[in-house]
């Protein structure tokens, strides 16, 4: 199978991609304080009625949490609790889903698939801490697969690189994503706000 598609949105004409990134840095804004981690915001969105699936910036959830992962992890707690809740079982506190688990949970899911996952900058693919990249929960989520083979996520939109400050082999999302059969879009115009907001907090600006 070929890489999927790679594509670059200039940052004129404005288009509803620019808007939900939009979105996604008001989310960045809320992240709480951090001298040694950025300050990320994602979202993800129906790509047919753009109503917003679910969001997450970074260290929302308790621990020290990414944009991505907040989001996914927030999406799947809600599909599991309305599941949970069908069947009459106590809701699901907040789980972290672990391999092989997320797929059970859309059994029997209703909403939308092929969804689309915006983020102010591109997905991790490697952690200083060791935990869990985000590159890996997307990846895990575009392998859920639901009615006609549709997978949970189709696309992640990007507004900014990674700089080497935490991580010195760089990153290598964009490759994998699309080996994965994500397409990945870098949305123009609004690398330098998402930078900005990433880094509100650090103590080191880059060099
Ligand atoms: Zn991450």
């Amino acid at each position: 199978m070929a890489p999927a598609e790679v594509h670059h949105l200039p940052a004129t004409p404005s288009t509803p991609h620019h808007t939900h990134l939009q979105h996604a840095l008001s989310l960045a804004r809320l992240c709480p304080r951090s001298t040694t981690a950025f300050s990320v915001g994602a979202l993800l969105v129906s790509p047919t009625s753009s109503a917003i699936i679910s969001d997450g910036y970074s260290r929302e959830l308790p621990g020290n949490t990414h944009a991505e992962e907040c989001c996914l992890r927030k999406f799947y707690g809600t599909v599991a609790a309305a599941k949970a809740a069908a069947t009459g079982n106590l809701e699901p506190k907040d789980v972290d889903y672990q391999d092989g688990q997320v797929q059970s949970i859309f059994e029997g899911y209703t909403g939308e698939w092929e969804l689309d996952l915006y983020t102010t900058m591109v997905p991790c693919s490697k952690r200083m801490s060791g935990l869990r990249t985000c590159l890996d929960r997307i990846v895990e989520a575009s392998k859920v697969i639901g009615p006609e083979g549709k997978r949970l996520i189709k696309r992640v939109f990007c507004g900014c690189g990674e700089d080497d400050r935490f991580v010195k082999e760089g990153n290598w999302a964009e490759g994998i994503l699309r080996e994965a059969g994500i397409e990945v879009w870098w949305v123009g115009g609004l690398e330098n706000e998402c930078r900005n907001v990433a880094e509100m907090w650090l103590e080191k600006k880059a060099e």
